[in-house]
């Protein structure tokens, strides 16, 4: 690529990383940290990777974005349960891209396919886990503990249902397929897809058992959160400083993982 072929690619990425982003914020996708975060990710991404960097991130940012504000009345019921509301914050931008950034930062310097494989994984596990709660707790059936199998309330770390479960595989095809469609051999479709799949099945097994869980002094219910009912709730399981960000990013290091093992 020439230099100003370059230069051409990576304003035009940035404005259209700032529309992105503007967008998001104003439509309440992104709060003022994250809508920074988020920013400094789409320059990198549509600035040097072009479309087909661009296109799987877009997948997953817009399409998880559009489902977290569908069946909103029933997710009401959950908010108080997980530890932050549909509104990203810059720690669940880092959680859920940060290897994203990664990837295309170190391809930036040494262009092999091999990055762009991994930044696809890492895309895949956070689609698959956000597809698996967005589109899971929109289903009546009650879901099932992963460690135990005991029926458990929707939207608690570590419950899972076959409906959360067949999102989080399309939820990982999804970021996949749109890598297959720029250039991914039809081996590594599957090798992704089925590693992301696995990485929302890591996230589910952490959020069960490590993560840290807290239960409200007031109304006795579970939930990720340090504040509920008003006051402070009650560590009882998993590590204090471990939460879903940081078990997000865990799984998406194990996907990786796997991934280099079986390529
Ligand atoms: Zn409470």
């Amino acid at each position: 690529m020439t230099d100003s072929i370059r230069t051409g690619q990576i304003l035009l990425g940035g404005f259209l990383a700032l529309v992105i982003v503007l967008l998001s914020y104003k439509a309440k996708f992104l709060n003022r940290s994250g809508a920074f975060a988020t920013f400094i990710l789409a320059v990198l991404i549509f600035g040097f990777g072009g479309w087909k960097w661009s296109v799987p991130i877009l997948v997953f940012f817009i399409l998880s974005s559009l489902l977290s504000k569908t069946g909103k009345k029933r997710k009401e019921q959950f908010k108080n349960t997980f530890e932050k509301s549909g509104v990203r914050d810059y720690a669940q931008v880092i959680a859920n891209g940060g290897l994203a950034g990664l990837f295309i930062f170190l391809y930036i310097f040494k262009p092999l396919p091999m990055y762009y494989h991994l930044y696809l994984v890492s895309l895949a596990a956070a689609n698959a886990d956000t597809w698996a709660t967005e589109i899971g707790v929109l289903f009546k059936k009650t879901p099932r503990m992963i460690t135990t199998f005991k029926k458990v309330e929707p939207g608690i770390s570590g419950a899972v249902s076959i409906f959360g479960t067949g999102a989080s595989l399309l939820g990982s095809f999804a970021i996949a397929f749109s890598g297959y469609l720029f250039s991914l051999s039809f081996k590594n479709l599957v090798l992704i897809t089925l590693t992301g799949f696995f990485g929302s099945i890591i996230d589910s097994y952490f959020g069960a058992s490590i993560q840290g869980q807290y239960q409200c002094t007031i109304c006795n219910s579970y939930t990720e959160k340090h504040i509920h009912c008003k006051s402070a709730t009650k560590h009882i399981k998993g590590f204090n400083w471990l939460n879903n960000d940081l078990v997000n990013i865990l799984s998406a290091v194990f996907s990786i993982l796997i991934f280099l093992l079986f390529s």
